[in-house]
């Protein structure tokens, strides 16, 4: 930002002045759907709506798979079954929607929640019916840190369209992992395991549980969460997240 002597930012005044611009193409916003991005470059989210493992939600190549045998699953989740019973993403985490996500994690632009809520909504059109959300908790050092959980904003967001209850503190992120960037997926599974406990168990147990998240990388941050909700008696544990990477369960 544009510093002079006086300390004055002509940034900031030009920002009250100026529409705002789209984050990708740089075009000013006028009334758009989604704040931070103009329509044209929105409507490029790539979604994920092709044939994929049933459990993981890995996309299949071709429909072949799951032509004769609908609950075929894929190699990762057939030599290790999961502890969640379904996940969904609702795009690929590249272009716009990994800039998206970036802006409304680490640059506050916390009115993303709305529109990224509403891709998890979309999404979760593919998922059985759920009695509560639960978010994948920030360690609370990170959450210092940070000031929100965007997992539990993401929650707000689909809760306002569909009703169903926030269960923030279902669980708790009892150990801080290190960036799982660069980690094979047998060190990320090793780097996660037992992060996460039950806090709540009386408000998970017997109940169909919608765990939310912003990415889902290799789902082992998202398996540990579900091994400890089916602990606290989960009956179902379901995962919906915005964006997933082309990296698959592991
Ligand atoms: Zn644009
Ligand atoms: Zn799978």
């Amino acid at each position: 930002m544009e510093k002079t002597a006086t300390g004055f930012h002509w940034q900031s005044l030009l920002s009250l002045i100026l529409p705002a611009r789209c984050h990708a193409c740089r075009r000013y916003l006028r009334d758009e759907a989604s704040p931070c991005f103009c329509r044209d470059c929105w409507d490029t989210v790539s979604l994920i709506d092709g044939p994929c493992c049933p459990c993981c939600g890995k996309p299949f190549a071709s429909e072949a798979a799951l032509s004769h045998s609908p609950g075929h699953l894929c190699g990762d989740c057939r030599e290790r079954s999961p502890y969640f019973d379904r996940a969904v993403a609702a795009g690929w985490y590249e272009g716009v929607l990994a800039e998206a996500i970036h802006l409304f994690k680490y640059r506050g632009k916390t009115v993303l929640a709305r529109p990224l809520g509403a891709l998890l909504l979309h999404a979760m059109e593919r998922l059985p019916k759920a009695d509560g959300l639960v978010p994948v908790p920030l360690h609370p050092s990170r959450l210092r840190e940070r000031e929100f959980n965007q997992a539990l904003l993401l929650c707000d967001s689909v809760k306002a369209e569909s009703g169903l209850p926030v269960i923030p503190d279902g669980l708790e992120r009892v150990r801080e992992t290190p960036p799982q960037i660069g980690l094979s997926h047998e060190d990320r599974r090793r780097n996660v395991r037992r992060a996460f406990v039950p806090k709540r168990p009386e408000r998970i147990e017997g109940r169909r549980i919608v765990l939310i998240d912003d990415v889902l990388t290799t789902g082992a941050t998202v398996n540990d969460c579900a091994r400890a909700l089916k602990r606290a008696g989960a009956e179902r544990v379901c995962v919906l997240t915005v964006a997933r990477t082309p990296d698959g369960f592991g």
